[in-house]
C-alpha cells in the first residue's frame, strides 16, 4: 500500500468493521483533518452498538433505531462512502487494495482492520446443536430474544460479564434460569474478590440456580437438551447461552501477511507488522511497555483503540490514553471497573462487604491508585479515573470513607 501519499500521510483510507473501534477511527480522522478519501466496509446492514444486546434490546426494551452506533446522516456528514452488507475477504497490501466479496476492490493507501471478534464456540460434544445460542450479533440477540420465552428453562454456560447478563435478562424474562460456571466467583480479576463475591451472590437471590461446573456435552434429548456437566449432573433446557469469551478470525491480517497470536499484533499506535495496516478493537493485542501483548475486550478500549489507530495513520501524537474502564448491569445494578484490578496491591473497601453500594480500590505499595470497581458507585469510579490517570496516591481513610463526596478525594 502507501500508493498514494501526501508527505507521507495516506490520502485513501479503509475503514473494515463499523463497529465502535471503526467508527471512533472515522470520527478521529476528520477531527484531526484528514480530508482524503474514508470507505467504511461493513457486513451488516447499520453499525450497532453490542453492549444493550444482551441488556435492552434482549429485554425488548430496546429497538433496533436505539442501537445504531450513528445517525444515519452521519455518513454523508463526515463524507464516508459506506459499502454495507459487504465483506473485506483479503488485503493485497502490494497493490494498495482491499478485495471485497462480491469481487470488487476499494483503494487503500492505509487500511485500518477493525473487525472485532466472534463468539467463542463451546468445544464439547453437542456444543453446536440447534437450541445452542451465543451472542455476539443483533441476528444472535434476534434468535436469543424468541427463544427466551417465559417459563422457558435456560441454561447459561459461562459467568463472566455477558452470561451473567444474559442470566439476569432471563430471569427478567420470566425464563428459569441456570448458570453454569466452574469458578466461584467468577471475574475476580476484573472487579477483585469483594465485589465478585457480592455480585456472583445476586444470582442466587434472583433466583437463578447456580450450578459450580465445567460442562462435558450437551445431549439431544426428545423435546429439550441436556447440558452434562463434569460431575455428571444433568440440566434440562429448551435453550442454551454459551457466554465463554470470544475469538478473533485471523484470515484476513493473515491475507496481509500480518505478524497474529490470538489476534492482530499492534504498537500503541495500532501499526501492525505491515506499515499500511492498523488494527484496532477486540480483534488487536496491544503490545505493552514490558513487551506483553493485552487484549482489552471492552467498549471504550475498542473506541480508544481507534482514535489511537487514525492518529497512528495520520502520524500525529498519541490521544492521552485513559485508564481501562468497563460496564456491565445485571439483576438491576450497575458495575463499573477501572484501571488495573489483577496486579497485587492494598485492597480498600468502601462500603460494607456483601452490600450494597461496594467500591474497592486497589492501591500500589507507593500509595498510587491503581485500579477500582463498584457495584452502584458511578461517582467513585468517576472519580477513580481521574486519580489513576493522574498518577495520584489519595489518602485511603477517605476512599473508605462513605460520608466523604469522592469530588472531594480529587480537590487534595
Ligand atoms: C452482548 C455483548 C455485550 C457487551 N456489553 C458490554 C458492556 O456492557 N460494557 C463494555 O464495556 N463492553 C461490552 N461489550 C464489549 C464491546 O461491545 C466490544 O468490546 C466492542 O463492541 C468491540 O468493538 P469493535 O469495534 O472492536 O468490534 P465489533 O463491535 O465486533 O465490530 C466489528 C465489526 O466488523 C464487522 N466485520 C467483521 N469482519 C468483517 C469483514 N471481513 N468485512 C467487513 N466487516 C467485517 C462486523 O460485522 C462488525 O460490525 C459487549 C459485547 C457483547 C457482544
Amino acid at each position: 500500500m502507501s500508493v498514494r501519499n501526501t508527505g507521507g500521510v495516506p490520502d485513501r483510507i479503509v475503514v473494515v468493521g463499523g463497529g465502535v473501534a471503526g467508527i471512533a477511527a472515522v470520527e478521529e480522522l476528520r477531527t484531526l483533518g484528514h480530508s482524503g478519501k474514508i470507505t467504511l466496509i461493513d457486513s451488516g446492514e447499520r453499525p450497532y452498538d453490542r453492549p444493550p444486546l444482551s441488556k435492552a434490546f434482549l429485554l425488548g426494551e430496546a429497538d433496533l433505531e436505539r442501537i445504531q452506533l450513528v445517525p444515519e446522516h452521519w455518513f454523508d456528514d463526515k463524507d464516508v462512502e459506506l459499502r454495507a452488507r459487504r465483506s473485506a475477504v483479503r488485503l493485497r497490501p502490494a497493490e494498495g487494495l482491499v478485495e471485497l466479496d462480491d469481487g470488487s476492490h476499494a483503494p487503500a493507501d492505509a487500511v485500518l482492520l477493525a473487525t472485532g471478534g466472534v463468539a467463542r464456540a463451546l468445544p464439547v460434544p453437542g456444543g453446536d446443536l440447534p437450541g445452542v445460542h451465543v451472542l455476539r450479533t443483533i441476528e444472535d440477540a434476534l434468535s436469543l430474544r424468541e427463544a427466551l420465552v417465559p417459563g422457558a428453562r435456560a441454561v447459561v454456560i459461562g459467568g463472566g460479564l455477558i452470561g451473567a447478563e444474559v442470566a439476569s435478562s432471563a430471569v427478567a424474562l420470566g425464563c428459569e434460569v441456570t448458570l453454569v460456571e466452574p469458578v466461584d466467583p467468577p471475574l475476580v480479576p476484573a472487579v477483585g474478590t469483594e465485589i465478585a463475591t457480592l455480585l456472583h451472590r445476586q444470582h442466587t437471590q434472583a433466583g437463578v440456580r447456580v450450578v459450580t461446573d465445567t460442562v462435558a456435552r450437551i445431549e439431544d434429548s426428545p423435546g429439550h437438551l441436556t447440558v452434562v456437566t463434569g460431575a455428571g449432573k444433568a440440566c434440562a433446557a429448551d435453550v442454551v447461552v454459551v457466554g465463554i469469551g470470544m475469538t478473533v478470525p485471523e484470515d484476513l491480517a493473515r491475507s496481509a501477511g500480518l505478524d497474529t497470536a490470538d489476534g492482530v499484533i499492534v504498537d500503541a499506535f495500532h501499526r501492525t507488522s505491515h506499515p499500511a495496516v492498523f488494527a484496532a478493537g477486540d480483534n488487536a493485542r496491544v503490545r505493552q511497555p514490558d513487551g506483553t501483548l493485552c487484549r482489552r475486550e471492552h467498549w471504550q478500549a475498542a473506541q480508544q483503540g481507534g482514535r489511537a489507530a487514525a492518529a497512528g495513520m495520520l502520524g500525529q501524537p498519541l490521544p492521552t490514553p485513559d485508564p481501562d474502564w468497563f460496564w456491565s448491569d445485571r439483576h438491576g445494578v450497575h458495575v463499573e471497573g477501572v484501571g488495573d484490578l489483577r496486579s497485587a496491591g492494598r485492597h480498600v473497601l468502601r462500603g460494607v462487604r456483601g452490600k450494597l453500594p461496594l467500591t474497592v480500590f486497589n492501591l500500589a505499595d507507593d500509595g498510587r491508585l491503581l485500579g477500582a470497581a463498584a457495584v452502584d458507585d458511578t461517582r467513585a469510579i468517576a472519580a477513580a479515573r481521574r486519580l489513576i490517570s493522574a498518577g495520584a496516591a489519595p489518602d485511603p481513610e477517605l476512599l473508605a470513607d462513605t460520608s466523604v463526596n469522592p469530588r472531594a478525594w480529587l480537590r487534595r
